[in-house]
């Protein structure tokens, strides 16, 4: 059996879980089995519509104190729902990279972390990854019985099969949690980051956050998210929590609209894996253009009005 980790925020299925779920069907097709989930914490969504991304079976452990993510609590859980698994999935998300290695640890599995496609069958089982923040691939052959992938968001895409998900009860033994969660701050009204298809973002060439209206306006218009350099976050211009890049979050959206970003190897680490790149740059020589599907060479207090002006025209 294949087992899939779906990740929930506020009750609701996280984007990356269906993807995470695709996958994790595709490998269970290849290897001759079948595919299952497990979801942790009280969830608002019909949890039955997985099938529809190809999972028979979901396990729930519906209890309010796994709303709030704890790597060693939720680690318990998975592992003792994972007895019977031979391939566990999770999506490359903060959740997974913190507890995928401790399964890996628990269940003596191989971890795959980074995927970026199907496993290669033909001679044992071989995953393909990002290394060297996705600047080049490795390919991760597995030997040990039981093994743990984590997919890179955007990586597969999501794909729908129609069907829907038997739903059961999980009899989890539920640890103590040693954290206590006294709050939760969710930003309201934006578009999750690392969940976006569309991101906007900001450079020190918008020269202060009093410009940051044409950032904000082609994201609303868009229904994108918004990101930004990390000097952008460091002299307090932006928050912290829109900080892309090697030390902030690796996004892979299908698109990055950068503007003002000069593109250094630190911030292109966290953005280089989404699907198209437009970049808006005064300066020709700006590193950015040789990552960037399409370049716009100008000063973005001209280009970014017109922009918004054909995007309201649409
Ligand atoms: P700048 O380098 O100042 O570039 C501004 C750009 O705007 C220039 O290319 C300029 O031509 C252009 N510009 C200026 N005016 C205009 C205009 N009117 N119209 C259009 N374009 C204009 N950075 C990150 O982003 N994320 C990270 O995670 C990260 N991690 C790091 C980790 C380490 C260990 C280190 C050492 C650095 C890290 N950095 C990171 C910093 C990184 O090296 C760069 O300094 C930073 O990305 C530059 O930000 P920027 O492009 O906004 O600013």
């Amino acid at each position: 059996m294949v087992l899939v980790f779906i990740d929930q925020a506020a009750g609701h299925i996280k984007k990356s879980s269906f993807e995470a779920a695709s996958y994790a069907a595709k490998v269970a097709e290849l290897t001759g089995t079948t595919a299952e989930a497990i979801i942790l914490g009280t969830v608002a969504d019909d949890l039955s519509q997985l099938g529809n991304y190809g999972i028979t079976k979901v396990h729930t452990v519906a209890d309010a104190s796994l709303n709030n993510f704890d790597a060693q609590v939720y680690t318990k859980i998975i592992t003792a729902a994972a007895e019977n698994a031979d391939v566990i999935v999770f999506s490359q998300n903060t959740t997974g990279k913190a507890v995928a290695p401790r399964l890996s640890v628990r269940l003596k599995a191989g971890l795959v972390s980074g995927a970026a496609a199907l496993p290669e069958l033909s001679n044992g089982f071989t995953v393909k990854k990002t290394v060297f923040s996705g600047k080049a691939f490795a390919n991760i052959t597995v030997t040990t019985a039981k093994k743990i992938i984590a997919l890179n968001p955007n990586a597969y895409g999501v794909i729908t099969t129609g069907g829907s998900a038997e739903v059961v009860p999980f009899n989890a033994t539920i640890d103590a949690a040693k954290v206590t969660v006294e709050s939760v701050d969710l930003v309201k009204g934006e578009v999750p980051l690392g969940e976006a298809d569309i991101v906007v973002s900001g450079g020190r060439g918008l020269k202060g956050p009093e410009n940051w209206g044409m950032i904000t306006d082609l994201a609303h218009l868009l229904g994108a998210a918004t990101a930004c350099s990390r000097p952008v976050a460091d002299i307090h211009w932006r928050p912290h929590h829109e900080h892309v890049g090697q030390t902030g979050l690796a996004i892979a959206p299908n698109l990055y609209i950068a503007v003002g970003i000069s593109g250094a190897i630190q911030h292109l680490a966290g953005v280089n894996r989404s699907k198209t790149i437009v970049v808006i740059n005064k300066d020709p020589e700006a590193p950015f253009f040789k990552a960037a599907d399409y370049g716009i060479v100008g000063d973005a207090f001209e280009v970014m009005p017109k922009i918004i002006d054909a995007v309201k025209k649409l």
